[in-house]
């Protein structure tokens, strides 16, 4: 009868009577018991788990479980970039999303550069901010401490640094979103994700001298916006370039 110990992370702990929370905690199990098996036995739902490490290694719900393993169950990753590890599924279940208060618009526009799913009015009152970031499990960037402070926010950052491409970088290394990024493919003016659209369709809207070189061109359906390759996105791509190559070698979460 295989004996295991178990130890969940973050919010997978809610599931978990207060004696269990966060530590680690031992189970004997019938001979031949699968991870999936468990599931009932620990009530926590699988699909909120999107990483499971057996004696530090990434394993998929159908291992079968020995004497004295160590099993670790993770939450849909909000800390790490799960997606060379993971084993679970293909792809971690959630990607990160933000909210960024009024004095990161210029920061919510390079996150969108890079892909990401970012919201930013400058006229949200902080608790509309706080009820989106909950309602939408947004994480909220502030560089207000007061703000982070309230208590019924659940996840926020606080962004120290002051210029936009160290409070880029800031952002990329605390999430380790290097490897998540999708650079081009979000309206940097409004978020929505961008549609590649017929230069046939758009040719009034184009400008003559683009219209003489370029043949692609993608479109945003919300705000009506159209992109193009040209001398602003040389210059914005070298920067998503360089930045994206400064990426550091995260150690793998052994925690
Ligand atoms: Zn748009």
């Amino acid at each position: 009868m295989p004996f295991v110990s178990i130890r969940c992370y973050a919010e997978l702990n809610d599931f978990l009577p207060p004696n269990q929370g966060s530590i680690t905690f031992h189970l004997s199990l019938p001979p031949d018991t699968a991870l999936k098996d468990i599931a009932d036995k620990i009530g926590i739902p699988f699909d909120l788990i999107d990483l499971v490490l057996v004696n530090n290694k990434p394993v998929g719900l159908s291992h079968h479980l020995e004497e004295n393993d160590r099993i670790a169950l993770y939450p849909v990753f909000e800390n790490f970039d799960i997606s060379s590890v993971t084993k679970v599924r293909d792809h971690p279940l959630r990607q990160p999303k933000f909210i960024l208060d009024v004095h990161l618009g210029k920061l919510a526009n390079h996150l969108r550069m890079f892909g990401f799913d970012t919201l930013y009015q400058n006229n949200w009152t902080k608790e509309s901010l706080i009820t989106i970031s909950r309602n939408d499990n947004r994480i909220l960037l502030s560089r207000s401490k007061s703000l982070l402070d309230i208590e019924s926010l659940t996840h926020g950052y606080l962004i120290i640094n002051t210029d936009i491409h160290s409070q880029l970088v800031e952002v990329l290394e605390w999430l380790d979103l290097y490897n998540l990024a999708s650079p081009f493919t979000r309206c940097i003016e409004c978020n929505s994700k961008l549609q590649l659209v017929e230069k046939e369709a758009i040719l009034s809207r184009i400008p003559q001298r683009v219209k003489d070189w370029c043949n692609e061109y993608q479109h945003c359906s919300s705000c009506n916006r159209i992109y193009w390759q040209g001398s602003q996105y040389q210059y914005m791509n070298a920067f998503v370039q360089s930045t994206l190559k400064e990426q550091p070698h995260p150690d793998y979460p052994n925690k």
